[in-house]
Parts: C-alpha cells; sequence; structure tokens
C-alpha cells in the first residue's frame, strides 16, 4: 500500500497536543475550510476558532476543537500553533454548555457593560468544543 501519510503536529502554548502521522487533515481557516493531504504545497494560513478534523494511520477520523491560530505546511510536515486545542474525547462537555450558555445569555443582554466581541468569541469556542465532542445540537 502506497504511504500517503505525512506527520502534523499541533501545539498551543501550554503542551503539544499531538505529533502524529494522517492521511488527510481539514482545518478552519479564516477564509474557509481548508484540505491538506501528502505533498500539499508550502502554506501558512491563520485559522478561525472551529474544529479541525483529521484521518489518522489507521484510517480513523478524529476532532479537536481549536480556538484561533496557524497552520504551516512545508515538506510534508503540517505544524498548528492555537491559542488552545483539545482532542474530542478530552473535552468537558458540561463546561462547554456551562459556557455557551453564559455567552447566550451575555449576548441577549441589551446592556452597555457586555463586551460582545468577548461574548461572541466565548460562544464560538463553546460550540467548537461542543461539535469536536460530538454533544453540538441547535
Ligand atoms: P470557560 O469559560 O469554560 O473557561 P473558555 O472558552 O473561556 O471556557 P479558554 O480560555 O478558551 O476557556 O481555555 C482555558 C483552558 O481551558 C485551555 O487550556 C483550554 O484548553 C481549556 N478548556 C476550556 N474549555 C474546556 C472544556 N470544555 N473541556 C476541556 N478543556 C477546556
Amino acid at each position: 500500500m502506497a504511504d500517503n501519510t505525512y506527520m502534523l503536529e499541533v501545539v498551543t502554548p501550554e503542551r503539544v497536543l499531538q505529533s502524529n502521522e494522517v492521511s488527510f487533515t481539514v482545518v478552519p481557516a479564516i477564509d474557509g475550510e481548508l484540505g491538506v493531504m501528502k505533498n500539499h504545497a508550502p502554506l501558512v494560513a491563520a485559522l478561525n476558532i472551529g474544529v479541525l478534523r483529521y484521518v489518522d494511520a489507521a484510517g480513523s477520523e478524529k476532532r479537536i476543537a481549536i480556538s484561533g491560530g496557524f497552520i504551516e505546511v512545508l515538506d510534508n510536515e503540517g505544524r498548528i500553533l492555537a491559542e488552545t486545542a483539545e482532542h474530542g474525547h478530552e473535552i468537558d462537555v458540561l463546561r462547554a454548555k456551562a459556557a455557551r450558555e453564559r455567552a447566550e445569555r451575555r449576548l441577549e443582554q441589551r446592556a452597555e457593560n457586555i463586551n460582545y466581541v468577548r461574548a461572541e468569541q466565548a460562544l464560538k469556542r463553546a460550540i467548537a468544543r461542543l461539535k469536536a465532542a460530538g454533544a453540538y445540537s441547535d
């Protein structure tokens, strides 16, 4: 079987989340989803808050919630530097649901002392975590 894998590293300021062979990655780039297969051209792109999906060397699809950052692809190595990142299986779903409700309540208020941008970002992070954990519903 032809080797169609390349190295994907996901790093945050706190930890190296993973450093694995993968066959396919889809990242939430700021101008849309971006798929990376082996032998991709060199690339640097900024990332949104969202869900990163990858297919590991064993062929199973995994999800990681990320909250903004960058991807660099060079010589069959993909490096993602994210502000925060969690594997779907390590996400605390109750915490993300509570964060979502808190942010939604803030956004519903019309008070002047609310920082809407901050609440919107918090809502996006919570939704990305719920999606990565497979626990998102409208
Ligand atoms: P919260 O309001 O629940 O703290 P937040 O979006 O403000 O959420 P961040 O500032 O993005 O949290 O993250 C702080 C740290 O907590 C990071 O290390 C992040 O990976 C981790 N984290 C945040 N939410 C979760 C979660 N639901 N499950 C696991 N880890 C989480």
